[in-house]
């Protein structure tokens, strides 16, 4: 089934990004179409599995994001000495050696950006699926759509194979469970954003704060 090919005045604006033509598009079905009522492309999807689905994996993420940040990534032994250590004490490695820079480097787009939306999305989906009307969840919803591209899980996994290739012949490397956490935690984390129609998200909100606006003013 499509739909969403009527003029409505609920709904937010939307520009096709075929023929730009500026419409007002309602919510949708899940698992339904909105399509352009000029030129007939599809503007959007509403994922089957609605709310529910996001939901559940964004919770799942949270778990493996704490996982990943409380458990080691590896242990290294180089002449009988261990290393073991987070994420988070890698990057306290470099502040320590007066490189500032590189712990951002490593720790703002690994760890800062992805929790925090992670815990944003979590917020928001929420707040959605129970009715909560929960404050500022817009805001955050723009906010998450700013830190997005700033979350990097998956190039810092590059650089810990990459640094592995060649700590295997200088050390003995044993991978922790923060590593494999860590593994999970970026395919959850792009299942979780493949999953999200952000524009069924801000339908949502808004029919909560017009509900919201409602009851006030009874
Ligand atoms: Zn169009």
């Amino acid at each position: 089934m499509s739909g969403a090919n009527a003029i409505d005045q609920s709904g937010i604006l939307f520009v096709c990004h075929d023929c730009d033509a500026l419409q007002r598009v309602p919510a949708v079905e899940p698992g339904c179409d909105a399509e352009c009522i000029r030129c007939g492309v599809r503007l959007f999807r509403n994922p089957r599995g609605g709310i529910d689905k996001p939901l559940a994996l964004i919770i799942a993420s949270m778990i493996l994001f704490v996982i990943a940040n409380v458990y080691p990534i590896m242990t290294l032994t180089i002449t009988g000495v261990k290393l073991t250590g987070t994420i988070t004490d890698t990057a306290w490695v470099f502040v320590q050696q007066g490189s500032p820079e590189i712990a951002a480097i490593v720790w703002l787009p690994s760890v800062l950006f992805p929790g925090l939306t992670i815990a944003g999305l979590f917020y928001v989906l929420f707040s959605i699926r129970f009715q909560m009307n929960w404050p500022h969840a817009r805001t955050i919803l723009a906010w998450i759509s700013h830190l997005l591209p700033w979350g990097m899980m998956d190039v810092f996994l590059l650089g810990i194979l990459v640094a592995l290739v060649k700590l295997v012949a200088l050390a003995e490397v044993l991978l922790g469970t923060g590593f494999y956490a860590f593994l999970i935690l970026i395919f959850l984390y792009a299942a979780t954003i493949a999953s999200l129609d952000t524009h069924t998200l801000w339908e949502s909100l808004k029919d909560q704060s017009d509900n919201r606006n409602e009851f006030a003013n009874a």
